[in-house]
């Protein structure tokens, strides 16, 4: 029992006979010093001035500073610490407070439910190691990549699409591709979106590399569509971009100057809390829509996506978040959530894509609901180009043997 092995931790949690039960555990886990704090505030004090802790175990709610509080006020402190939550909540509210914690930058192990038990505890501290090369993440304050050395890197190119393929749930046909951003950095090799996205989009840089992104994705989906292949591209757009009303003539611009015609490209835009300037967004939005670009939600129920926008927004598509179909099919409150939202979807003539999809057993409820298109591990991992269309071959071939 050494996971907590040379970790300084701090258990916040309000309940007196938890708290010390969780703390007792963690020195018997291996750690040797363990502060405890009543609640977020008093954890924030001990903070101050000290060695900082390692490892924060920390229950929701608590009286003066509750858990999400206390989980905002590390991430705005850049704080390095690895964050278990313990909590009786259910776990539509656990799956939103994950949510937000990455969304706050923070390093999330895990969510345990009460009563906390050794081994639970014991399996999520050991994912401290496992996720400790996140010196990538820029957000967590560890030793990231500047913003300086980001854009030296997107003005050498060094960032390229990997592509992940949607096929239809009805015939398992490749209908396109997401474009996902991967930097291939010099000296760090492949690096992902965490630890680049979030840094471009709080300094307001982050349209170079849409930029870049729309046109390596429209040469290769023109590539793909000069073979014969019949497939569009999607490519992520952030929302703070869509503040400046330009936007959409640049986005535009790129693509067509790659001999790209919008039509087969499919903008994916996640709201965020963010989204303030609602005015320009949606100039841009019907501005694109208009020029033939495909409009996906992405993340969709991840709470930030409202049902308003997607009356207000001209959507062509419907994206459902991995949080939900990820396991929809041994969870019943994720599968009413799918379920649900393919049928919305239907209702309001948007395609329905869901994310995540894992397992034989999730793809089988997608596809007896009648969702349109599966993306996911299950299908395949985001690849390189070429990978990618080796993958389309081969998938290819095999429906044409089963025809
Ligand atoms: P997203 O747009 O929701 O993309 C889906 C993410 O889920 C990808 O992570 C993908 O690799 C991952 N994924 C796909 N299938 C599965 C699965 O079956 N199980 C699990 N657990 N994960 C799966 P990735 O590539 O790390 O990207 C993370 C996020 O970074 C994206 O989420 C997107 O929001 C953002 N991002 C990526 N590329 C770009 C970009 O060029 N521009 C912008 N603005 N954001 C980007
Ligand atoms: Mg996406
Ligand atoms: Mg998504």
């Amino acid at each position: 029992m050494t996971a907590a092995k040379g970790l300084i931790a701090l258990v916040v949690e309000d309940d007196d006979f938890q708290r010390r039960t969780v703390a007792r555990m963690l020195r018997s886990l291996g750690a040797p010093e363990v502060r405890e704090a009543r609640d977020g505030k008093q954890a924030l004090a001990s903070m101050q001035g000290a060695a900082p802790a390692d490892l924060v175990v920390c229950d929701l709610d608590m009286p003066e500073m509750d858990g999400m509080e206390f989980i905002r006020h590390l991430g705005q402190a850049n704080s390095a610490a690895s964050i278990i939550i313990c909590s009786a909540q259910d776990s539509a509210l656990l799956n939103s407070v994950d949510k937000m914690a990455r969304a706050y930058g923070v390093r999330l192990l895990g969510v345990i439910e009460k009563p906390v038990t050794l081994q639970g505890l014991e399996d999520l501290i050991k994912m401290h190691e496992a996720s400790k090369p996140r010196p990538l993440n820029a957000s967590a304050g560890a030793p990231g990549f500047s913003l300086e050395e980001i854009l030296h890197g997107v003005r050498e190119k060094q960032f390229e699409p990997h592509f992940q393929p949607k096929v239809a749930l009805a015939t398992r046909k490749v209908l396109g591709a997401e474009a996902l951003a991967r930097w291939r950095h010099p000296q760090h090799g492949l690096v992902a979106p965490y630890a680049f996205i979030a840094q471009l989009e709080q300094s307001g840089k982050i349209d170079e590399l849409t930029l870049l992104m729309l046109e390596k994705s429209a040469l290769a989906c023109r590539a793909w569509r000069e073979r014969g292949m019949d497939l569009v591209v999607s490519v992520n757009l952030s929302l703070v971009s869509l503040a400046d009303t330009m936007v959409a003539d640049r986005i535009t611009d790129t693509v067509r100057s790659a001999g790209f015609d919008p039509r087969y490209m499919i903008l994916e835009i996640t709201e965020t809390a963010a989204m303030t300037e609602v005015a320009p967004a949606l100039e841009n939005l019907a501005r694109l829509r208009m020029r033939g670009f495909g409009l996906s939600v992405d993340d969709y129920g991840t709470g930030f996506s409202s049902l308003r926008q997607l009356t207000r927004v001209p959507f062509s598509e419907l994206k459902i978040d991995q949080s939900f179909v990820t396991g929809c099919a041994a969870n019943p409150s994720s599968r009413a959530i799918v379920e649900s939202s393919i049928e919305m979807a239907r209702r309001l003539e948007l395609k329905s894509v869901a994310e995540g999809v894992e397992t034989q057993a999730e793809w089988d409820v997608l596809q007896a609901t009648g969702c349109d298109m599966a993306q996911g591990y299950f299908i395949a991992k985001p690849m390189q180009e070429d990978a990618f269309v080796s993958f389309c071959d081969a998938q290819s071939r095999s429906r044409q043997s089963l025809d």
